[in-house]
């Protein structure tokens, strides 16, 4: 038996792929409602059509976007490609919909059910349950913490090491006539609106977008400044319907896994988020993908088989931080030297905002002088 603590994406996906390997799973959430509160804007791009069939989650589609205009500054670089590159999604649709999947293929699914501690013995692990004002407990031989950022699991295994986030903050703005581009992302690198990340307008419809940021400190304060600056000058032209936020984890190699191999963690809880967008979904589920083999394989070696995922995080890492290090002047420098013929059509045609080595090289090949900014 294994418990999954934590019915998010990666945990109801990981549920999905142990119960088609005929391997009993026990999915517990502490909310009674999947995916609420929400926390996401939902972009994922379409190579989570290579993970999932997209039917799983078409309910869920509020969008598809083609490209990205990003800007710092009076500096501003745009990319479009001719096809659809990422979905919009609803994300408490999207988790409610890997949840159903995951019952309908044979995980028991516990809602209202908040994890507290676990003992381990020889007979196994003895989880600790709290719903409503009643303790229950759960006997399992394995636990996988898919429970978040925060990881409870990670924090009562010893797993959980020195963490730093990224505090997401998002309103939903409606406008009162069509303004947004329905096709194209907006994102703000300017120090003015995030200390170490960036701001954001994602759209949902024509009148309706995802506008927000993730920063290292004063998140409200920043979107505060981002929504007056972007929006605020049209005064009652637009409205906000919505705030939520949460924490993005700042990925760094740590253990995942117990020495006794029978405790695992992935998706937030391992710190699984991309560093250059603080999207965590797709990796997450890549790594519950590494989990489920490595489980049914009998040999629990799950850390043995991140190395691509730990290889592709890290890729992302290194260029955030080069990103972090570039002062407003330089990060315009840089989108003006990518404002070239040759750059455009590498990302038009090889962009990928999940996998940048797929494309970093041959960017460097369009034009060699971008080399100076990975120095
Ligand atoms: C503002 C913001 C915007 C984001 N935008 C994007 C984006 O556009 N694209 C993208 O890919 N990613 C985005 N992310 C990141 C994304 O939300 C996460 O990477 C993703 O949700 C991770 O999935 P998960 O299943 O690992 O964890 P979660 O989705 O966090 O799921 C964990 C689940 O565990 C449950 N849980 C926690 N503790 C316990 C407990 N003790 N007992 C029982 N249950 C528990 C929680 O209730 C939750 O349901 C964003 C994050 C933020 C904060």
């Amino acid at each position: 038996m294994i418990t999954i603590i934590g019915c998010g994406p990666v945990g109801s996906y990981l549920g999905c792929l142990l119960s088609d390997k005929g391997i009993n799973n026990t999915i517990i959430e502490e909310h009674k409602d999947i995916g609420r509160p929400e926390q996401c804007t939902g972009l994922i791009s379409r190579n989570m059509e290579d993970i999932i069939p997209k039917d799983w989650v078409q309910k869920a589609i509020q969008n598809k976007v083609n490209g990205a205009v990003i800007s710092c500054g009076k500096e501003s670089f745009e990319v479009v490609a001719k096809e659809p590159k990422a979905y919009v999604f609803d994300r408490a649709l999207f988790d409610q919909a890997i949840a159903e999947k995951a019952k309908d293929k044979g995980s028991r699914v516990l809602l209202g059910h908040k994890y507290l501690s676990h003992n381990i013995s020889e007979r196994g692990l003895k989880i600790g349950l709290k719903t409503g004002n009643k303790s229950v407990y759960h006997q399992s031989s394995v636990l996988v913490g898919a429970d978040g950022p925060c990881s409870k699991v990670a924090k009562n295994s010893g797993l959980y090491g020195e963490r730093r986030f990224w505090i997401g903050s998002q309103a939903i703005l409606r406008a009162k006539k069509p303004f947004f581009e329905k096709d194209k992302v907006y994102v703000y690198l300017d120090k003015r609106y995030s200390d170490g990340f960036f701001a954001w307008v994602v759209p949902i419809n024509e009148e309706k977008a995802k506008a927000g940021l993730a920063s290292l400190s004063n998140p409200a304060e920043h979107l505060k400044r981002f929504l007056n600056d972007r929006f605020g000058r049209s005064g009652s032209d637009f409205a906000v319907e919505g705030r939520y936020g949460g924490l993005i984890p700042i990925y760094k190699r740590m253990p995942l896994q117990n020495e006794q191999k029978n405790i695992f963690l992935a998706g937030d809880a391992a710190l699984q988020c991309k560093a250059i967008s603080g999207g965590g979904v797709l990796n997450g589920m890549l790594a519950a993908k590494e989990l489920s083999n490595a489980v049914s394989s009998g040999d629990f070696d799950y850390e043995k088989r991140l190395g691509k995922i730990r290889n592709n995080l890290w890729m992302h890492s290194l260029i955030r931080n080069k990103l972090n290090s570039m002062d407003d002047r330089r990060k315009g420098h840089l989108l003006n030297d990518l404002n070239n013929y040759n750059v455009k059509k590498v990302l038009e045609e090889k962009g990928d905002m999940d996998f940048p080595k797929k494309f970093v090289f041959n960017l460097l090949l369009s034009k060699p002088g971008l080399i100076k900014y990975l120095l």
